[in-house]
C-alpha cells in the first residue's frame, strides 16, 4: 500500500460529468488499496471568470479581497468532488487550504508556503476517508488572512502536501498525456517525454512550459519526491519527473530508454524588452539601473549591454521582464534618471523568448550550431541570447515564435510520427 497524492487540474473537473469521472478514478485508486489525498483546482475557467468579475467591480482590487474571491473557485470544486465520491459509496471530506494546514507568507497573489501541518488530513486518512484539499491557497502565518500561491499554484499545493506527508508519488492530472518536447497545442508532432530530471523540468517551467508550476518542481526536487504528470482522460503512463539517479536506476531496470540530449523547446510570449538608450559607459551605471529595478521589485530576466560607441562613450542596456511589470520598470527608471543618466527608454512587448532545454548539452558539442542554423533556415532573427549549462534562449519577434519553435523541434529530430492528443485544450 502506498500513499498517493493526486492533483486534478481545472480541465479535469470542468463540469458535473467530469467531476463524477474524476471521483470514479479516485475511488478506484482507493479500492486498489492505496491511501489517497486529492488536491483540486477550480472548475474549468472559473479563476479567469472570477478575475474578470473583479475587474468589472474594481480596476485595482485590494489584494486581500482578490485572494478571498479567487479561493472560492477551489472551494466549489472540492465540495462537489467530495459529494460525487460519497455517491460512489466512499467517504470523502473537503478542506480549504487553511484547514489542510498550508501556512504561507502574506504576499497576496504570490504567497510562498512556509509550513505544512496536515494534521486534519492525516486524521481523515486514519479514519478511512479521502481528504480533498482546495489547491492554490493557504493562510498567512502573521495576518491569518487567506492567500493564493499564484496562477497554476495547485500543483505546488499537491507537491507540498505530498512532501509533508511522505507520499510515495504526487500524480498531476492534466489534459495531455504528460510532459511533451514542445507544447502540443503549438507543435502537433510534439513527442511525449517518458522521464525528465527535476533540473530540466525547472528550466522548462521557468521559460514558459506551463504544464507544471515552477515552485512545485523546486519543492519536489528539494524533497526528491517523484512527480507523475498524466492525463485524467486516459489511463496511459505519463511523464515521470525524478532525480538523475532515479532515472539511471529506471534505465538499468529496463523501465526507461537512454536519456535524450534535448528534452524540449518552449516559448514564452509574456515578456517585454526594455532598452535604456545612451547610458554613459562608466562603472556603476549597470548597478544604478538594476538597483532601481530591484527596489521596484521587478524580476529581470535576460540582460544585454552593447559595445559603446567610441565617439559618444555611451552604450545601450537592454533587458527583459514580465509584460505586466514593464510600465513599473519604465517608471522606476524614469524616476531615477538623475542617478542613472540615459538619453531615452524604449519598450517593446511584441517579443517572444524561445528556449531549448536538455541536460545532454553539457557533454555534446554542436547543439548551439544546430539551434542557430535552424533559426537561420527559418529566417528567424535573433535579438538577444542567453544560456545556462543546460539551456539556450533567444528573443525574437512574437510573430515568428511558432515558426521558430517548430524549426528547432524538427532540427533536433524531436518530431514524433503521429500527432499528440490534447484532450481538453486549455492545458489546465
Ligand atoms: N485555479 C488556479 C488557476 O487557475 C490554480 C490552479 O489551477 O492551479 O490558476
Ligand atoms: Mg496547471
Amino acid at each position: 500500500m502506498s500513499l498517493i497524492v493526486q492533483k486534478y487540474g481545472g480541465s479535469s473537473v470542468a463540469d458535473a460529468a467530469s467531476v463524477k469521472r474524476v471521483a470514479r478514478r479516485i475511488v478506484d485508486t482507493k479500492k486498489a488499496g492505496h491511501d489517497v489525498v486529492v488536491v483540486v483546482s477550480a472548475m474549468g475557467d472559473t479563476t479567469d471568470e472570477l478575475l474578470d468579475l473583479a475587474e468589472q467591480v474594481s480596476p485595482l482590487p485590494p489584494p486581500r479581497e482578490l485572494d478571498m474571491l479567487l479561493t472560492a473557485g477551489e472551494r466549489i470544486s472540492m465540495a462537489l468532488l467530495a459529494m460525487a465520491i460519497h455517491d460512489l459509496g466512499a467517504e470523502a471530506r473537503s478542506y480549504t487550504g487553511s484547514q489542510a494546514g498550508l501556512i504561507t507568507d502574506s504576499a497576496h497573489g504570490a504567497a510562498r508556503i512556509i509550513d505544512v501541518s496536515p494534521g486534519r488530513i492525516t486524521e481523515a486518512l486514519e479514519q478511512g476517508a479521502i481528504p480533498i484539499v482546495a489547491g492554490f491557497q493557504g493562510v498567512a502565518q502573521d495576518t491569518k488572512d487567506v492567500t493564493t500561491l499564484g496562477r497554476g499554484g495547485s500543483d505546488t499545493t499537491a507537491v507540498a502536501l505530498a512532501a509533508a506527508m511522505g507520499a510515495d508519488v504526487c500524480e498531476i492530472y492534466t489534459d495531455v498525456d504528460g510532459v511533451f518536447s514542445a507544447d502540443p497545442r503549438v507543435v502537433p508532432k510534439a513527442r511525449q517525454v517518458p522521464f525528465i530530471t527535476y533540473e530540466e523540468m525547472l528550466e522548462l517551467a521557468a521559460v514558459g512550459a506551463k504544464v507544471l508550476h515552477l515552485r512545485c518542481v523546486e519543492y519536489a526536487r528539494r524533497f526528491s519526491l517523484p512527480i507523475h504528470v498524466r492525463s485524467s482522460f486516459s489511463t496511459k503512463e505519463g511523464t515521470w519527473v525524478m532525480s538523475p539517479d532515479a532515472i539511471t536506476a529506471a534505465i538499468a531496470e529496463g523501465r526507461a530508454m537512454e536519456q535524450p540530449i534535448i528534452s524540449g523547446v518552449a516559448a514564452d510570449i509574456n515578456d517585454a524588452k526594455i532598452t535604456v538608450v545612451g547610458v554613459p559607459d562608466k562603472p556603476g551605471e549597470a548597478a544604478a539601473i538594476f538597483r532601481a529595478l530591484a527596489n521596484a521589485k521587478i524580476n529581470v530576466d535576460m540582460i544585454v549591454q552593447n559595445v559603446s560607441a567610441a565617439a559618444t562613450g555611451r552604450t545601450d542596456v537592454t533587458f527583459t521582464c514580465p509584460q505586466g511589470s514593464a510600465q513599473q520598470a519604465m517608471d522606476a527608471l524614469q524616476s531615477n534618471s538623475g542617478d542613472i543618466g540615459f538619453e531615452a527608454l524604449n519598450v517593446d512587448d511584441q517579443i517572444a523568448k524561445i528556449s531549448l532545454v536538455g541536460a545532454g548539452m553539457r557533454s555534446h558539442p554542436g547543439v548551439s550550431a544546430t539551434f542557430f542554423s535552424a533559426l537561420a533556415d527559418a529566417s528567424v532573427n535573433v535579438e538577444m541570447i542567453s544560456t545556462s549549462e543546460i539551456r539556450i534562449s533567444i528573443v525574437t519577434r512574437v510573430d515568428d515564435a511558432q515558426r521558430a519553435v517548430q524549426a528547432i523541434h524538427s532540427a533536433f529530430g524531436l518530431d514524433a510520427d503521429g500527432e499528440a492528443v490534447v484532450y481538453a485544450g486549455t492545458g489546465r
